[in-house]
């Protein structure tokens, strides 16, 4: 499989090199990327097997790591489906912190996404090996950058009250998302399933 992709970059690499000397030459009109005839791969393309999208499921196996450490369910203070306002509902849980306090990466994947702003103030959107996207909000600091490959328990910055969060007590807000959706599920059952 390597090799199959090796001669294929170095078809086009050689494709490349050759564009780039046609036009230092250049000789007649200067030539374009698209009209380059890159030579055909010798390499046959298999077609991948016709089989159905696994969707990414609910399904709570595995461990997991709580996302704050030296915390556990018990320090919810704000469950999943509490109301926000007159229409919102809470789409994660707040877990109670003294600020500066680690918060972990609840299970192996990368880091997606780190950004600030809005109502999440300091964010990072951790990536599983499932699919599913765990959100991390209103962070004091950040300890990742993107893309970093993280296993659970690793630090991933400090809890804070960063966002609309700011003057309340420091908490981590958390999020399970799943699918392409970004429908949020209750996160406590993850933790009470992998205590037992
Ligand atoms: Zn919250």
């Amino acid at each position: 499989m390597f090799y199959k992709v090796l001669i294929l970059e170095l078809l086009v690499i050689g494709g490349l090199v050759t564009l780039r000397v046609r036009q230092n030459a250049e000789e007649g009109p200067t030539t374009t990327a698209s009209q380059v005839d890159l030579p055909a791969s010798e390499v046959a393309v298999t077609p991948l097997p016709d089989r159905p999208l696994r969707p990414v499921t609910n399904a709570v196996e595995g461990r997991f790591t709580f996302p704050v450490a030296g915390h556990g369910p018990q320090h919810v203070i704000s469950v999943f489906g509490d109301k926000r306002g007159s229409s919102r509902k809470h789409k994660g849980i707040d877990i109670k912190a003294p600020r500066g306090t680690q918060v972990v990466a609840t299970t192996d994947g990368f880091i997606e996404r780190v950004r600030e702003g809005g109502s999440g103030g300091k964010q990072v959107y951790l990536r599983d090996g499932r699919g599913r996207l765990y959100y991390y909000a209103h962070l004091d600091s950040w300890e990742v950058e993107e893309f970093a490959a993280v296993e659970a328990g690793d630090v991933l910055g400090t809890v804070g009250d960063t966002g609309n969060a700011k003057g309340t007590t420091p908490h981590l807000h958390f999020e399970v998302l799943l699918g392409k959706k970004k429908e949020a599920i209750d996160p406590l059952p993850l933790f009470l399933a992998a205590a037992k």
